[in-house]
């Protein structure tokens, strides 16, 4: 999948008007064509030297978990044999946004994740490859056609480190919300990330008005270095300076991603320090009571003591959102149902 320089780039190389370049990406993001063959209206030399360089449809559907009106699961293939998945989930005011005719699409950014958060089906097998632009758009375009409804909200939250595969993203977001490709509203994007905090920075600098999430999980340095290997790189205070960085450029919330893990962050004292990050960087705060994974040891606390937890920043004037989990019997949290295939369960 192409941005349009990369098209006026190559139309130049092969000799062809520079006309050709609208007509190609209305075919490829308006009119969704399936194949080059169907672009009638280009050259058939032309089109055969794009098929033979660029596949149109890079990933193949392998499976759908769940049913219409609820989060439905796409697995997808890749061309080399992977798997990677993208979550649809209809009509969800409690995230990220307000209005309630949202389709939000939750895309995977890379196959496997290199971080390894020890709560995290998707760091479970290390890191296999990052995803091209063309296979970050590709899984918006497939959940359309599979689903039948248009994605207005998109959130890269499912497997990988967005931020660690920086060119990539920053093509598919060009991609995303130009006019001429997806033209969904940069607003209506939030790129989530564990911390890496250069990446950051150089996000900040994005003209772009994309949303920040930070899977936060711990308030401070010995709750955080416990679950987030990443911690002991980009420590709190460090990715709390680059927060204030990102927030002097955009203006709008960062939201911190709290999963609430059993014995490990979910105390009442805990919620205090978290309540006091959040409010010195005006974000608020997600809530998500722990997912179990196939594996891994870790449970969710009560609903009590998951409820006692949000008091706290309600008190403290933060605004949560305790999130009324979707999904969780989808194996909705990243990675599961790809590390299910991979192992043969599905
Ligand atoms: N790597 C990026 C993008 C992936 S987002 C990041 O970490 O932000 C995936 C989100 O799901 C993160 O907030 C992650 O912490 C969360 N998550 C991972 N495993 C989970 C689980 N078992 N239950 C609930 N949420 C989980
Ligand atoms: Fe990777 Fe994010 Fe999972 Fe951590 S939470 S292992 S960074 S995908």
């Amino acid at each position: 999948m192409l941005t349009k320089t990369q098209l006026a780039d190559l139309l130049a190389e092969f000799g062809e008007p520079a006309y050709r370049g609208t007509q190609i990406l209305d075919w490829i993001y308006k009119k969704r064509a399936q194949s080059w063959d169907e672009m009638t209206n280009l050259p058939e030399s032309l089109r055969v030297a794009l098929a033979e360089r660029y596949p149109l449809r890079p990933l193949k559907h392998t499976l759908t978990k769940g049913s219409k009106d609820t989060t439905r699961k796409f697995l997808l293939e890749l061309s080399d044999g992977r798997y990677v998945e993208t979550v649809l989930i209809p009509a969800s005011p409690a995230l990220y946004g307000e209005s309630s005719d949202r389709h939000t699409l939750c895309v995977s950014s890379q196959v496997g994740c290199a971080y390894g958060c020890k709560f995290c089906a998707s760091g479970l097998d290390g890191f296999t490859r990052n995803l091209s632009a063309g296979e970050i758009v590709s899984q918006i375009i497939l959940a359309e056609e599979l689903s039948g409804e248009k994605v207005n909200n998109l959130v890269f939250m499912g497997m990988g480190e967005p931020l660690a595969n920086f060119k990539n993203l920053c093509e598919a977001l060009e991609i995303i919300t130009s006019d001429w490709g997806l033209k969904i509203g940069a607003r209506r994007i939030t790129v989530s990330t564990s911390g890496l905090v250069p990446q950051i920075r150089k996000l900040a600098e994005l003209p772009q008005q994309i949303r920040l999430a930070i899977s936060l999980h711990g308030p401070d340095d010995v709750t955080r270095d416990k679950i987030m290997p990443v911690n002991r790189k980009f420590p709190v205070a460090e990715l709390f300076d680059a927060l204030r960085v990102w927030n002097s450029k955009k203006n709008q919330k960062i939201t911190l991603e709290y999963i609430l893990i059993d014995g490990i962050n979910a105390g009442v004292e805990q919620a205090g320090v978290l309540a006091r990050r959040a409010a010195s960087i005006k974000a608020k705060v997600n809530l998500i009571p722990y997912n179990t994974v196939d594996g891994l040891e870790w449970v969710r606390p009560s609903d009590a003591n998951c409820k006692r937890f949000k008091s706290v920043l309600s008190k403290a004037g933060i605004s949560a959102t305790l999130r009324l989990e979707k999904g969780h019997d989808i194996d909705a949290a990243c990675g599961q149902l790809r590390l299910k295939k991979e192992k043969g369960a599905l």
